[in-house]
């Protein structure tokens, strides 16, 4: 196969990880810097061009599509997949999942356990929110953070109603959510491949943070998770329409609940608390999957 991986850093680990699966499975890959990409769009036979050449011949690509780059980001994957290039991801998914508002909506639907979540514009109404989630301590996120910067802890009642019109006053779109106690600072990441659970890490928080996003200092280690968080974590990315991604979950008193479904997991801290060959694994599934024209949308979503 030749394989486009699209990345903004081809030296970060994830990215070296893939190229690597990719060459010792006796394929072809190209790194392409996603926001190096020019498309022509007005013409009958669209082109995409890079470096003053144009983009061809793939038959599969990868897309790593950092949050900050989104929209862009999803157009090139279109472009991609109006050429009958297979997706690893479908843009339609990566663009669904990074809305974290209609992610929930989403699940929910389907039935799935999330963490009972409030959405609300106005905040004038702090009160009821927090009536609502059975009072704090509460988890107030941003919905455009990541990486845990932009989630806070409202420990009591009068912190918890501050915070919330604070953000109100900047006109921020928050989440307001149960604090999932018993988790304990924990969470669950599953590594999503095709149908199949193929790592999974417990994450744990550093010393008196409640978080345990890697970046903000958490560590991992590999864990064995239960059928429940197994079958979770695969209908969560079926519901995203997602082929890979990372589900974040917690375990909480009524089973495991949903945070996050991630189109763009990174695999440094997977494969290596874990030791399983991530990459090797979503190789194989394009060398499976991959044919041309096989998106469901070709770019129409
Ligand atoms: P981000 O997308 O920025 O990583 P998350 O929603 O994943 O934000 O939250 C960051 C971390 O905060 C999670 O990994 C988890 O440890 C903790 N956390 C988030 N939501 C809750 C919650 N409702 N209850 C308990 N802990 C939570």
């Amino acid at each position: 196969m030749k394989i486009a991986l699209m990345a903004r850093n081809a030296s970060l680990y994830s990215h070296q990880r893939l190229v690597e699966a990719a060459k010792d499975r006796g394929h072809e890959i190209e790194v392409i810097d996603t926001l190096r990409v020019y498309i022509n769009i007005a013409s009958h036979r669209p082109e995409m061009r890079y470096k003053g050449e144009k983009l061809e011949g793939f038959d599969a690509v990868i897309p790593r599509i950092g949050a900050s780059i989104t929209f862009f980001g999803t157009a090139v994957l279109r472009q991609f997949e109006v050429m009958g290039v297979y997706p690893l991801n479908e843009s339609v998914a990566i663009a669904r999942s990074r809305d974290k508002l209609r992610s929930l909506q989403l699940l929910a639907r389907q039935g799935i356990g999330l963490p009972v979540t409030v959405f609300a514009h106005s905040t004038s109404q702090a009160d009821d929110i927090l009536n609502v989630l059975g009072g704090a301590p509460v988890i107030i996120k941003l919905l455009e953070g990541t990486q845990g910067i932009g989630v806070v802890l409202g420990e009591t009642p009068a912190a918890a109603k501050s915070m919330i019109q604070a953000f109100g006053g900047l006109k921020a779109n928050i989440l307001v959510q149960e604090f999932v106690k018993e988790a304990g600072s924990q969470d669950i990441r599953c590594l999503v491949v095709g149908e199949r659970v193929v790592a999974s890490m417990m994450r744990k928080g550093a010393e008196g943070d409640f978080r345990s996003n890697l970046h903000r200092g958490g560590v991992a280690q590999s864990i064995k998770i239960t059928p429940e968080e197994r079958s979770t974590a695969v209908r969560a990315a079926n519901v995203m329409g997602l082929n890979v991604c990372g589900v974040d979950m917690l375990r909480s008193n009524h089973g495991p609940v949903v945070m996050e479904v991630n189109s763009s997991p990174g695999l440094e801290g997977v494969e290596k608390a874990t030791g399983i060959d991530v990459a090797g694994s979503i190789i194989l599934f394009l060398e499976k999957n991959a044919r041309p024209n096989r998106t469901k949308t070709r770019g129409r979503g």
